[in-house]
């Protein structure tokens, strides 16, 4: 049975030695010297056998490390650690003034660099005791639950003493964590392919470890050693290449799944290391009630024929889509509850008021549930208004007595009920139990509007049209459209890898499949769906935009190497205050600088801007359409092997803050966009 996440973690049977700090920011120094995926991968992978084998406690501060945080989102742990308490630990260590460190971050454009370069001219008389992995991570946590009166005092002294003990490089690594921001190119999926592959190389049922100094030496030596060589990598039971590398696939797939549906390495690598075995991995990990699993996401589609076309004859659900906050409900069996935003960043201070609804709801048999639900601001008379309304609701420790915007929940999806996922069911399956647990509560709680149809014959598909000009005359942005049941011919539904074409009616956290469409008012006006881009470098304006920055050049992100290709330069769409705002945004000396001298190693262009900009913020951009470019990189290698795609006349509509970077639009979302743009040229003739 597994434990709900709210108690704390499983702890790691720990050794009381951990390894140095050197050794991860050997790596970190490593990584950053190349740009191949490959060789990153095998760096991570090598680097995480070793602490497998010699020190595992060291795993999970490792992992947390590797991956630019030192805790999941939704526990919402910050360092808050900026300029001020940098600079006066920095000054403190190193002798260097306020204003030479300014000067050098003029200089490096990186704190990290600046740590290191006022570090090297000092010297040390007793050296202090050298940073160990954990001891570095467990001080990054004090840091974190330093709260209240004299807190920057408090946070530099911690900062202080490790940036005493740091030698060499680690100076740069340690700050470049403290300012959340690594710059090695490698987190999310890199992290997770390579800790896959390390476990089939390197982890062995506890009762069997054997830690021998042989294997060790082995691995230290294959750390400098090539791709090709891999198979030089000592495995104890000598399986073959072939069969490894099938292994480390599967492995790497499973953990995708079971991270997308528990992202927190606390709750996944105690259970990882307790089996030793990677491929056991969902016999104890998965869904947990008060963990946020990344929640399902809607392709887009152009028109309403391409709907048809897609589903053929399989039935399915049109649901409206409202534009208001996605909202992941969790409630355990003790009745805590937990809401999460699309972010996974728990939101349930905001919402006191869904909290003390969410008792009269459910109906006496739910014991505990996952929930997937979109909030929408209402008046009184319970009519929805527009999203701008709900964003201006307070969003921190809102007291329910003084709530001043309603807010009403849309359910569209149950997860997990009582005790179980409801994962691989069907979502025909899922929504019979959505209505069976759970009851509408005036103004508080609904289900989404929705209609069940099929594509098959004509008067079914202008029921569909009607249903979505309803949804767009009721203020909604148009329809989700979602297959209900798996195909015939499916005997057994894959727990691992569904693929688009499969369209399966299983719920598939992180994946944007066509079992899920999207159909947007903008559709139908013919100018395509919004991308959510990254600005990452510009060029100087000229004219009336002399002083600020135009065109922006912007790119989408590529989870597969964790890189921003480049998809358009804009110039459209901005106000002269926002360029106002953004150069300064971008420029300003007093916080953290956002302009790099060089583009950044998970940068893809062929084009030089004046300026490049440290990816930071999403902007969303509407265009004309989307072209192959021998200039731009977006989503290269899916339409044309050398070339990428590119966004024809991109105007700015706005800035996503929900967004991270790592949400922007993503190449195979482009590719897919730039195929259906390809159908609908194909079918215009009919
Ligand atoms: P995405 O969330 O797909 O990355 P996005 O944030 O730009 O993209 P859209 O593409 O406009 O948003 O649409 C998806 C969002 O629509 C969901 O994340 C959810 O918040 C919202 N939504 C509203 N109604 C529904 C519904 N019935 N089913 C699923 N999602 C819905």
């Amino acid at each position: 049975q597994k434990q709900p996440a709210f108690s704390s973690p499983e702890s790691i049977a720990s050794t009381t030695i951990s390894a140095p700090y050197s050794f991860l920011a050997q790596a970190f120094a490593m990584i950053a010297e190349t740009s191949s995926r490959t060789a990153i991968i095998h760096i991570l992978c090598n680097m995480l056998r070793v602490l497998i084998i010699h020190t595992p406690s060291d795993l999970l501060p490792a992992l947390w490390l590797c991956s630019n945080s030192i805790g999941a989102s939704y526990k919402g742990i910050e360092l808050g650690i900026g300029p001020l308490v940098l600079t006066k630990a920095l000054t403190s260590v190193s002798g260097a003034t306020r204003q030479k460190l300014y000067q050098l971050y003029k200089d490096h454009g990186d704190w990290g660099d600046v740590a290191y370069a006022a570090k090297t001219s000092v010297r040390t008389i007793v050296q202090p005791k050298p940073l160990t992995i954990a001891g570095v991570f467990d001080t990054l946590n004090i840091i974190a639950s330093v709260k209240g009166k004299g807190t920057v005092n408090e946070k530099c002294k911690h900062v202080q003493r490790l940036l005493l003990a740091a030698k060499d490089i680690e100076a740069r690594y340690i700050v470049r964590t403290c300012v959340g921001n690594l710059r090695i190119g490698a987190v999310g999926t890199t992290v997770l392919v390579s800790f896959a592959h390390a476990c089939v190389l390197s982890l062995t049922p506890p009762q069997q470890s054997s830690a021998s100094p042989s294997l060790h030496g082995a691995l230290m030596e294959t750390w400098h050693e090539k791709e090709s060589e891999r198979t030089t990598l000592i495995r104890c039971d000598g399986d073959s290449v072939e069969t490894l590398v099938q292994k480390m696939k599967h492995a790497e797939a499973l953990l995708k799944e079971c991270y997308a549906q528990c992202p927190d390495w606390d709750v996944i690598l105690p259970w990882i290391l307790k089996c030793g075995d990677i491929s056991r991995i969902f016999e104890q990990c998965g869904l947990t009630v008060g963990v946020p699993l990344r929640p399902m996401l809607g392709q887009i589609t152009k028109t309403m024929s391409h709907v048809f076309n897609k589903l053929q004859t399989r039935a399915f659900v049109c649901e409206f889509k409202y534009d208001g906050q996605r909202a992941q409900i969790h409630m355990d069996v003790g009745g805590n509850i937990r809401i999460f935003s699309r972010h996974l960043e728990d939101m349930t201070d905001k919402y006191p008021d869904i909290v003390s609804c969410l008792p009269h709801i459910k109906k006496y048999q739910t014991t505990s549930f996952i929930m997937d639900a979109e909030i929408v601001a209402i008046n009184e008379q319970g009519k929805i208004l527009p999203f701008q309304i709900l964003s201006n609701r307070e969003r921190k420790n809102v007291a329910l007595e003084k709530i001043k915007i309603n807010v009403c929940i849309l359910a569209f999806d149950l997860m997990y009920l009582n005790d179980k996922s409801l994962l691989r069911l069907s979502f025909r399956e899922r929504r019979v139990l959505l209505k069976q647990h759970f009851e509408p509560v005036e103004n508080k709680f609904n289900f989404v509007n929705s209609i069940q149809a099929s594509g098959t014959d004509l008067e079914e598909q202008e029921r569909v049209q009607g249903f979505f000009e309803k949804s767009i005359n009721q203020g909604c942005e148009g329809i989700m459209v979602k297959v209900l049941d798996h195909p015939n011919n499916t005997s057994t539904i894959p727990t691992v890898g569904a693929r688009s074409q499969d369209l399966l009616a299983t719920y598939e956290p992180d994946k944007r499949l066509e079992s899920w469409l999207k159909v947007k008012k903008d559709y139908l006006e013919g100018n395509g769906d919004s991308l959510d881009l990254v600005p990452i470098g510009a060029w100087h304006g000229s004219g009336r935009k002399a002083g600020w920055y135009s065109p922006i050049l912007l790119a989408c992100y590529n989870p597969d190497n964790d890189t921003f290709e480049s998809v358009c330069k804009c110039m459209s769409g901005f106000t002269d205050k926002f360029y106002k705002e953004m150069k300064q945004f971008y420029t300003d000396e007093g916080e953290m600088r956002r302009i790099l001298d060089h583009p950044r190693r998970d940068y893809v262009t062929d084009l030089q801007p004046d300026v490049w900009f440290d990816a930071t913020e999403v902007w969303e951009i509407k265009g004309a359409d989307i072209t192959i470019s021998p200039l731009h990189k977006g989503a290269i290698g899916r339409i044309d092997e050398n070339k990428g795609l590119s966004l024809r006349f991109p105007r700015y509509l706005r800035t996503r803050n929900d967004k991270s970077i790592y949400n922007a639009t993503t190449g195979d979302t482009l590719a897919a966009m730039y195929s259906n743009q390809k159908n609908l040229q194909l079918n215009e003739g009919e």
